[in-house]
């Protein structure tokens, strides 16, 4: 009873009595026993039959035909206005999955019930229904269990097996029941007839469920002035058009925005920061939906049936991921800033034009080979002189044309290109480097503090440029310092960060945003921690790690307490994935294991990125 109730809306005399005086009138269609088969596929895939012609209508076929859902019922003409709405890939995907949730509990039958609900199709079946089908007897059960079995529709009977869920049944009942279903189905040769799946997993799989709107809203773009990440005074809330009137105490609707280019993730608190309107309820007026922002209207306090002076209008603030993440932080009691490495980071990306323009420059071996040759600070042999240098006043290398071009395969135009490039953007300096005569003390001189004399930065003696300053060639050698801030982002391998938020960006369906590095910090706890990335990928919050070497850490015990800090974080956070990005070919197995048994469980799913996502050519 039960499972007809979930899928008819079947309804009580009370409210058939309640819509009948509203002139909605019943049209019973009885249901003869020859018509199992056709009410199952209606009312377990929502297949609707043929109009039957006249001409082959015969006193022996029953009466029962399907309702069309597209011809209009009770519900619909209450909700008149409305339309679902979806991706076009999205609603053909979700008429692609159909699962069955076998089981007697009260589980059983919510998951069988809430699926459909969020993207997934589902036939609940009880497992005395699934223990009939093995009886040869031609029960009314067995029938029922039968054409519900082979109630796929086309589209989800494309996939060949049978996907099967239970959140009650014990493994040994289970093991029996798909015996049953074993028999009963053959898919066709070669091919497993069943396939079990975990409610997680259905879960997971349930995305992209056409939503319900106001016909013809979300067609509605409205153009609003922002300063900064704040609006211009506050945006109209959108209202249904469907009603001659609306009534302050009767109408209650959800209003979503969507700012172009920018996906929110869903975790709590977010929204209620972003939308603020006169009278906040928190969580309870305002949320995250599917990647949009929503709140309740009207107000939660409505006086009197005036539309107008009970619906809010609320300014908006922009989502920024920093300012997200520090307001759930906030919420967890931790406080949060931009890292040193995160300003590095942000610094280094900007001068760099962006992260994705970083990682085509860190993508390409040329120039890659050149930009890490600035970490070298080995000394150069004697009489080297394509090496570039290593200055010991500062320790930090320089390198001149030669070095470029042998860093670079030989290619000089290419290194002429590059090094005018990265001047232009100042993330090198052309300069001198020049010896005291006097103290022998070596440094870098930039262009832009030299004339024909330098003044030594050791002993302050002013000294005409000469020959005698230099070492090779016969003329002074252009020396091209990398700036600092470049060369700090290097060494604390923020150009593996930049190839990681540069693959998500281009595997991202959802409009990607991303912060520099943050720091954590727990008084209460004394916890504190950074997270090299921290991202909305495709709606969801990341974290995530960026190492040059496959390894978090030379030693088992350092890598156990990165982990740690991780699962911590990813907790306190909410967020979803926890990805690994390392420019190396694969992560150091040991470290793999370390992450994968601490995540196991969890809501966050770690996941490793290696050199052959990160240096791989784009597809586009
Ligand atoms: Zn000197």
């Amino acid at each position: 009873m039960l499972w007809w109730v979930s899928r008819t809306g079947s309804y009580s005399s009370e409210i058939l009595r309640k819509i009948s005086s509203v002139g909605v009138t019943e049209e019973p269609s009885l249901i003869a026993e020859a018509d199992i088969r056709r009410f199952a596929r209606w009312i377990a895939a929502g297949e609707v039959a043929a109009p039957r012609s006249n001409t082959n209508a015969t006193k022996s076929r029953s009466e029962f035909v399907s309702p069309d859902r597209k011809r209009p019922t009770p519900l619909m003409l209450a909700m008149s206005g409305l339309g679902l709405y979806g991706r076009v890939l999205s609603i053909r995907a979700v008429a692609e999955r159909l699962a069955y949730v076998i089981g007697d509990s009260l589980d059983d039958f919510c998951l069988s019930y809430c699926l459909p609900r969020i993207g997934h199709q589902t036939v609940w079946l009880p497992v005395k229904w699934v223990s009939h089908l093995g009886s040869t007897e031609a029960t009314l059960l067995r029938s029922c269990a039968m054409s519900a079995l082979y109630a796929r529709p086309y589209r989800a009977a494309q996939n060949p097996s049978l996907k099967v869920c239970s959140t009650s049944v014990q493994q040994e009942t289970l093991d029996a029941v798909l015996g049953v279903l074993r028999a009963r189905f053959s898919p066709g040769p070669n091919v497993e007839p069943i396939d079990v799946l975990s409610a997680d997993a259905l879960v997971a799989l349930a995305t992209g469920a056409p939503v319900p709107y106001c016909i013809d809203s979300p067609n509605q773009p409205e153009i609003h002035p922002f300063l900064g990440l704040e609006s211009v005074g506050a945006i109209r809330s959108p209202r249904p058009t469907g009603f001659s009137k609306l009534s302050a105490s009767t109408h209650r609707w959800v209003a979503e925005l969507n700012i172009v280019g920018c996906a929110i993730p869903a975790v709590p608190h977010v929204a209620e920061h972003l939308v603020k309107l006169p009278q906040n309820g928190g969580t309870y007026t305002t949320r995250v939906s599917q990647h949009a922002l929503a709140y309740t209207c009207p107000s939660g306090f409505v006086i009197g049936d005036d539309i107008n002076a009970n619906l809010q209008n609320p300014t908006i603030q922009i989502f920024d991921t920093f300012t997200a993440v520090s307001i759930i932080a906030d919420a967890n009691g931790y406080e949060s800033q931009l890292s040193d490495k995160g300003i590095y980071q942000r610094d280094s990306l900007q001068k760099l034009g962006g992260s994705a323009e970083a990682a085509r420059l860190f993508r390409d071996n040329a120039s890659r080979a050149f930009l890490t040759k600035y970490l070298d600070h080995t000394d150069r042999p004697k009489g080297a002189y394509d090496e570039g240098c290593v200055l010991h006043g500062d320790k930090r290398a320089y390198l001149d044309l030669v070095a470029a071009k042998k860093t670079m395969g030989g290619n000089e135009t290419a290194a002429i290109e590059l090094l005018d490039k990265l001047v232009a953007a100042k993330v090198l300096y052309r300069g001198f480097a020049l010896g005291c005569a006097v103290c022998k003390h070596a440094e870098w001189y930039s262009l832009s503090a030299l004339a024909d004399q330098f003044r030594c930065t050791r002993c302050g003696r002013e000294q005409t440029i000469r020959h005698e300053h230099w070492k090779h060639p016969a003329a002074p050698q252009v020396f091209y310092k990398l700036d600092e801030i470049i060369y700090q982002f290097l060494k604390s391998d923020g150009d593996v960060v930049a190839l990681g938020l540069d693959y998500m960006t281009r595997n991202s369906q959802l409009p990607f945003k991303y912060s520099p590095e943050i720091k954590f910090k727990n008084a209460g706890s004394q916890f504190s921690g950074e997270v090299d990335l921290c991202a909305v990928w495709d709606g969801e919050l990341i974290i995530g790690e960026a190492k040059k070497q496959g390894e978090l850490a030379p030693t088992l015990s350092e890598v156990q307490k990165i982990v740690k800090k991780y699962v911590h974080l990813a907790n306190m956070l909410n967020a979803r994935r926890v990805v690994f990005c390392t420019s190396s070919p694969e992560w150091k197995s040991s470290t793999i294991e370390a992450i994968s048994t601490a995540f196991r469980g969890r809501n966050a799913a770690p996941r490793f990125l290696v050199a052959a996502d990160l240096l791989g050519k784009p597809s586009s």
